[in-house]
């Protein structure tokens, strides 16, 4: 048997964290296991499913690498086949049409929370007879069709992530309407009816997903024995948690994956960070691979059962190992579009010298791309900066624009900046002035760039000077009232 998996986001929203991380799962286990692994977009909601969402889940998918085999397949363009299912459970007598109208199920409802009982349909429709149909729809009712529960069943699985998991069928609610209403047969399909037929038709073997769908299956488990097929595997995921340990959601913030996309996260340390969040590798110390990496070692066995809490600074730990790994080249290409985003003037092919120092500069401080922006402002700020207090502080202290002054009469003496040179001026200044390194270091780093603290100081001067920035500054310092 070839192992056929598949993703089927709702596109009622951006692509999820936790769907992402579900298509990891399947991705790898599909790789493992030399199987496929397909997409089906879930839009059978047509007031909450958008275009826009499809196209951000499509986009997030591919951004991420987990690569579909077949598909997209649009649930909105299979109708017939849905109905063409739910017809035969009707012929078989395994569904009925149920005339309930919403005020008699709100009374029910209404009289089952008065006893303290849990909500339930009461099955009334069940056994209508032609005649009670016949006067239901002279009254214009139009009827859902419902699918028969029996009660006395027990549904169990053996679950991939969660061993037995068994249900009893009088727990589902009782009958469950497979479609919506229509005047002409048979309304929209619903949910658990669609995926069941899609799940058939695509022949897939093994549904994993979110461990919010669990009591999606015994339900939908029936459908399949109803519908005379074999059942597939299950593998109900752990959520992802926030840190108060809630299912991660839209309320914790980044969700989307176009959101950690934004903020600098690379699609190759995304991927890894899912993979970790509910599954460990053998090697439990190993936490940097990639998705084909992964895929050599995954199995259910090692998915854990409980919730997996989503952990901020493993990410952008994890981020940073990529980051800090990448050439200067290949992370100038990633950080250029964040700068030109942060509205930063340069010019890509005449800039790319003094842009390949500057990566080379910040590079191994940062965690996320994004985190480029304020890191590398000063250096594209124009001549005039600001201060922050504790820089501002540093030169208003009495000498230090002494130490400015000296600074820039000692760099006239050199006919170029060199690190070198560099050095020696601070060497040169230290002695005259009679000051420890630190003092001047500091004094010099709030001139040139407004700050106490950054990266290389000595480094930073020089791409400053390139860009015709540090003598200007320094000018700025000496002439500033602080
Ligand atoms: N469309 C469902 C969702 O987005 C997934 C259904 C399934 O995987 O069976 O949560």
């Amino acid at each position: 048997m070839s192992v056929r998996v598949r993703i089927a986001p709702s596109p009622t929203g951006n692509l999820h964290i936790g769907t992402a991380r579900t298509a990891v799962f399947n991705w790898l286990f599909a790789r493992h296991q030399g199987g496929k692994f397909i997409l089906r977009v879930e839009d059978t909601d047509l007031e909450r499913s958008r275009p826009e969402y499809t196209q951000n889940i499509l986009d997030g998918l591919t951004w991420l690498g987990l690569t579909w085999d077949e598909g997209p397949v649009f649930q909105s363009q299979r109708l017939d086949l849905y109905k063409q299912a739910i017809q035969t459970l009707l012929n078989q007598g395994l569904a009925y049409r149920c005339y309930t109208t919403s005020a008699e199920l709100d009374e029910l409802r209404a009289n089952q929370r008065a006893n303290h009982q849990a909500p339930r349909y009461d099955n009334r429709h069940r056994d209508l007879t032609p005649e009670q149909e016949a006067a239901f729809v002279a009254e214009g009712r139009t009827p859902v069709i419902r699918f028969k529960i029996a009660d006395e069943r027990e549904v169990a699985w053996q679950d991939m992530v969660r061993g037995k998991v068994s249900w009893k069928a009088s727990d589902l609610g009782g009958d469950m309407v497979i479609a919506r209403a229509a005047e002409d047969g048979i309304g929209q399909p619903l949910y658990n009816l669609a995926v069941v037929v899609d799940d058939i038709d695509m022949a897939i073997t093994h549904v994993i997903r979110g461990e919010d769908h669990i009591g999606n299956t015994p339900k939908q488990i029936l459908l399949y024995e109803a519908l005379g097929v074999k059942v597939p595997e299950f593998a109900h995921t752990p959520l992802i948690l926030n840190k108060a340990g809630q299912k991660l959601s839209k309320r914790d913030g980044v969700t989307s994956i176009s959101d950690f996309q934004q903020m600098g996260y690379t699609a190759e340390a995304l991927t890894n960070y899912m993979t970790l969040l509910g599954w460990s590798p053998p090697d439990s110390t190993q936490e940097i691979f990639n998705l084909e990496g992964a895929a050599q070692l995954f199995g259910f066995e090692r998915v854990n059962k409980a919730g997996a809490k989503f952990d901020w600074d493993k990410l952008n730990w994890i981020n940073g190992q990529y980051l800090h790994k990448m050439s200067p080249e290949e992370l100038l290409a990633r950080l250029i579009p964040y700068w030109q985003a942060g509205g930063y003037q340069f010019d890509p092919t005449s800039d790319r010298l003094w842009l390949e120092q500057l990566v080379a500069l910040i590079g191994a401080s940062l965690n996320r791309l994004e985190e480029a922006v304020a890191m590398s402002r000063t250096f594209f700020a124009s001549e005039i900066i600001e201060y922050n207090p504790e820089a501002a502080a540093q030169l208003q202290q009495p000498g230090m624009k002494a130490v400015i002054q000296a600074i820039v009469t000692a760099w006239e003496k050199q006919p170029e900046l060199t690190p070198d040179g560099a050095q020696e001026i601070i060497k040169l200044v230290m002695k005259e002035q009679n000051l420890k390194k630190g003092v001047v270091m500091r004094s010099l780093r709030s001139a040139l760039m407004g700050e106490v603290h950054g990266p290389d100081l000595i480094q930073s001067w020089l791409l400053l000077h390139q860009k015709g920035l540090a003598v200007p500054r320094l000018q700025q310092a000496l002439s500033k009232e602080f």
